[in-house]
C-alpha cells in the first residue's frame, strides 16, 4: 500500500492553490481552538468540505489507551491507514508537564536483544505525519481531560524503533515539531542504537536540527555490546569514540546535549570489570554524560509472557546498581538515573510490542 503524506494528499486534490494554503492547514492541525477541518473557518466552505471528506484529522487512530496506577504515565497502541499498529507513551516529567515518547518504526530490525520491540522483527518506516500525530493525538487527549496538567513540553523519540533508521521522516518530524509547538531544540531527544553512518550523515546534514541526542551505549565491552545488540560490531566502540570528538568539536556549546544511555542487566553489563570498561571508554571519549537506566521487566502476568520467557535478563540488583553508580562517579564519570515510570503498563522503556497479530 502506497502511503500518501498530508502534504501529497492536499497538492493532489488541490494541485492549484498556492503553497500558503497547506502551511495553513497544517498550523491549523496544532491548534487549540480546531477539531476539524470544518472548524478551519479561513478557509473556503468547498476546501473544508473536501479535506474532511478526503484527509484524517489524524493519521493514527486509538486502539487503546492504558493508564498506570499512579495516573503519570498513559500508554496507547494507535492504528495507521493500512491497519500497522505502534505504541506511543505519555509521561509526567519533573516539571508536572508531560513528556511524549513516540514510535518512529513499525517494529525494529535491530533486534536488541533485552527489548520487547526488538522481538518483534521490522514491518516499515512511519512516515511524519504518522510520528508527529502521535504528539498531536496526545495534546487532543488531555484537552479532554482539563484536570490533567495541559502542557506537553517534551517529545523523546524512545518508542518503537530505530529513529536513524528512518532518517528523513524524523528529520521531517522534528521539522514540523519545532515550527509548531513551542518545544525548543533541547525539549526533544532522539534515541539511536548508534548507527555510525547515520551519526556522521546528521553531523554533515546543515538541515538536522540540533535536537537532543541519547546513544544506547549499554556496555564499553565490545563484546557484551555486541551480545545485547546484534547491530554492534568490534569496531563500534572506537568508532563511536571518534564520532563523539567530532560532536564535541562542532557542538561544544551544546556538549551536554549528548547522552550516553546503559540499561542495568543483571551480571551481564554490571560487573566490575564493565565499570571499569566504561571509564576508560569516558575517559577516552571526554566528560560525556552516562544515563543508568534501571531495566524494566515484562510482567508475566499480562499475555507477553511467552515473549519474556525467552527473555533472560533481569534487572541489576539495587546493591550492584548503587555500587555501579558509587564507582563511576569515584572515577570522575558524570552519571545520572533514569525514573521508571508506565512499568506497570508495559509502558517503561523496552516494553513497548505490538503483537505480530496486530502489527
Ligand atoms: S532498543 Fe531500540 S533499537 Fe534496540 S530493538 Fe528496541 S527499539 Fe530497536
Amino acid at each position: 500500500m502506497v502511503l500518501l503524506t498530508r502534504e501529497e494528499q492536499f497538492r493532489k486534490l488541490f494541485p492549484k492553490a498556492p503553497a500558503f494554503r497547506f502551511r495553513q492547514m497544517e498550523e491549523a492541525l496544532f491548534s487549540p481552538v480546531f477539531k476539524s477541518f470544518a472548524d478551519i473557518s479561513n478557509m473556503s466552505l468547498a476546501m473544508r468540505e473536501l479535506l474532511t471528506k478526503e484527509i484524517s484529522w489524524l493519521a493514527i487512530k486509538e486502539v487503546q489507551v492504558l493508564e498506570s496506577a499512579k495516573r503519570d504515565t498513559f500508554k496507547a497502541v494507535v492504528e495507521m491507514v493500512d491497519q500497522k499498529r505502534v505504541e506511543t507513551v505519555l509521561m509526567k516529567n519533573a516539571r508536572a508537564q508531560w513528556t511524549v515518547c513516540v514510535s518512529s518504526q513499525v517494529g525494529c530490525a535491530m533486534a536488541c536483544t533485552f527489548c520487547a520491540t526488538g522481538k518483534m522483527g521490522f514491518t516499515r518506516n512511519l512516515i511524519a505525519d504518522e510520528i508527529v500525530d502521535q504528539v498531536r493525538f496526545w495534546n487532543i487527549f488531555l484537552r479532554e481531560r482539563p484536570k490533567l496538567a495541559q502542557r506537553i513540553s517534551n517529545v523523546v523519540f524512545m518508542g518503537m524503533g530505530e529513529p536513524l533508521a528512518n532518517y528523513e521522516n524524523v528529520k521531517e518530524t522534528l521539522s514540523v515539531l519545532l515550527a509548531h509547538t513551542d518545544m525548543g531544540m533541547t525539549r526533544i531527544t532522539v534515541s539511536t542504537v548508534g548507527l555510525i553512518p547515520m551519526l556522521r550523515k546528521l553531523l554533515a546534514d546543515p538541515k538536522w536540527p540540533a535536537v537532543r541526542l541519547a546513544v544506547s551505549l549499554h556496555s564499553a565491552d565490545a563484546v557484551t555490546r555486541q551480545v545485547m545488540m546484534p547491530s554492534s560490531f568490534p569496531a563500534f566502540l572506537n568508532d563511536l569514540a571518534v564520532w563523539t570528538q567530532e560532536y564535541f568539536e562542532k557542538f561544544d556549546s551544546r556538549r551536554r546535549h549528548l547522552t550516553f544511555e546503559y540499561v542495568m542487566l543483571s551480571k551481564i553489563n554490571d560487573t566490575e570489570m564493565h565499570a571499569q570498561a566504561l571509564i576508560t571508554f569516558a575517559r577516552k571519549v571526554g566528560n560525556v554524560r552516562i544515563n543508568l537506566i534501571p531495566y524494566n521487566f515484562i510482567p508475566q502476568t499480562s499475555k507477553r509472557s511467552a515473549e519474556q520467557a525467552k527473555n533472560v535478563y533481569r534487572g541489576s540488583l539495587p546493591g550492584d546498581f548503587a555500587h555501579f553508580e558509587k564507582t563511576l562517579e569515584e572515577a570522575g564519570v558524570t552519571v545520572t538515573r533514569r525514573r521508571t515510570m508506565g512499568d506497570d503498563i508495559a509502558a517503561a522503556c523496552g516494553q513497548l510490542i505490538v503483537d505480530k497479530s496486530e502489527s
